[in-house]
C-alpha cells in the first residue's frame, strides 16, 4: 500500500508542471442531468450542489441534455435551474444511443436529434453544440460524414470535449458505497478522483501542447451526479492549488482547437486525442477506448479494500 502510494506521488510529481510548464485552462461541462434516486442526496439535492459549487467559483458551465432523462416535469424544473442561473444548454441525443455503432442509420440520428432539439431549444441559453453518446462519432467514413453535413445544416457544431475521464466509474463505486452504508467515509473517492482528474488533464494538456504548440483551452467532461454533488467543490479546490485556471465553458468552446473534424476512423474520443491519432505519430501514447471504467477499476477497488481494514 504505501509502496503504491508512493508510486503515485511519484507519478503525479512527474506529471505536475514545472517550471515553465504553463497553466492549464480548464472549462467545466456536465453531461446527462437527470433527476433518478441516488443514495444520501434527493437530486434536487444534487442538483443544488452542483451549481451552489459552480456559483461560489463564479463558473459558466454548459449542460449536455439527453432528453430521455429529463423529458418529465422534475426534469423540465432542473434544466429551467441552469438556464436561470446563466449555463448553456447543448444536445447530448434523446435516446443516448451509441450513434457511432455500424448499422446507425441517418433517418434515426435525424429522428433522435430532431426529439431532444425542441426539447432544449426553448431555453434562453439554448446552445447549438452536440456531443455524441460515449464520444462515438462513427465507425465509417460515409456515416461520419452524412452526420457532420447533417449537424452543420443545422447550424450545430460537435459539442467536443478535450479532456475525457471516468467519473461516472467513480461514480459508479460511491453510489454502490453510500446504498450499503449512507455513513461510509467518502475520503478514499475524494482522492482518488482529485488524482484521476489530475492525471488526465496533465496527459491531455501535454498532448494538446506538442500538438499545437501553444496552451489550449480545455473542456473537461464531467457528469451530473452524486459524486459531483458531493466533492465537485473538493476537486476545483484541488485544482486551483496545482494552478489551474477556471474559465467560463463559452470561452473554451472559442478556442478554434473545436471547429476541426480530424480524420480518424472510428471518429470520435476526445478531440485532443483524435487530433492526435490522425497524425499516426502518438500510437505509443493513445488507448481505445481513451478512457474507460477497466482503466481505473482495479486501483480503486484496491483502496476501498484498504480503508475497510481501518
Ligand atoms: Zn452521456
Amino acid at each position: 500500500m504505501i509502496r503504491w502510494i508512493t508510486t503515485v506521488i511519484i507519478i503525479l510529481l512527474c506529471l505536475a508542471p514545472a517550471a515553465g510548464y504553463g497553466q492549464v485552462y480548464l472549462s467545466l461541462s456536465f453531461d446527462d442531468p437527470q433527476t433518478t434516486v441516488s443514495p444520501v442526496l434527493s437530486w434536487q439535492q444534487r442538483n443544488a450542489h452542483i451549481l451552489q459549487t459552480l456559483h461560489k467559483h463564479k463558473l459558466q458551465s454548459i449542460l449536455f441534455v439527453c432528453g430521455k432523462r429529463v423529458n418529465t416535469e422534475d426534469g423540465a424544473q432542473l434544466l429551467q435551474s441552469w438556464d436561470g442561473a446563466g449555463h448553456s444548454l447543448a444536445h447530448h441525443s434523446w435516446s443516448h444511443r451509441n450513434f457511432g455503432a455500424a448499422g446507425m442509420d441517418l433517418a434515426t440520428f435525424r429522428e433522435d436529434f430532431l426529439r431532444c432539439d425542441s426539447l432544449i431549444k426553448p431555453f434562453r441559453h439554448y446552445t447549438r453544440l452536440y456531443r455524441f453518446p460515449y464520444l462515438k462519432e462513427g465507425e465509417r467514413r460515409a456515416q461520419i460524414d452524412s452526420c457532420r453535413d447533417f449537424l452543420a445544416t443545422q447550424q450545430y457544431a460537435n459539442g467536443y470535449v478535450s479532456i475525457d475521464a471516468s467519473d461516472w466509474y467513480i461514480d459508479g463505486l460511491l453510489r454502490d458505497t453510500l446504498a450499503a452504508n449512507p455513513n461510509a467515509n467518502t475520503g478514499v473517492f475524494r482522492d482518488f478522483y482529485i488524482r484521476h482528474i489530475l492525471e488526465r488533464s496533465y496527459y491531455y494538456d501535454s498532448l494538446a501542447t506538442a500538438l499545437t504548440g501553444r496552451k489550449v483551452k480545455h473542456v473537461l467532461l464531467l457528469h451530473h451526479n452524486l459524486l459531483n454533488a458531493l466533492l465537485l467543490d473538493d476537486l476545483i479546490v484541488a485544482l486551483k492549488q496545482q494552478h489551474f485556471i477556471f474559465i467560463d465553458a463559452a470561452e473554451a468552446y472559442r478556442d478554434p482547437l473545436y471547429r476541426q473534424h480530424p480524420a480518424t476512423v472510428p471518429a470520435g474520443e476526445s478531440i485532443i486525442w483524435s487530433m492526435a491519432k490522425a497524425t499516426g505519430r502518438y500510437e505509443d501514447q493513445l488507448r481505445y477506448p481513451a478512457e474507460d471504467g477497466v482503466y481505473e477499476e482495479a486501483a480503486l477497488r484496491a483502496l476501498l479494500q484498504q480503508a475497510a481494514k481501518h
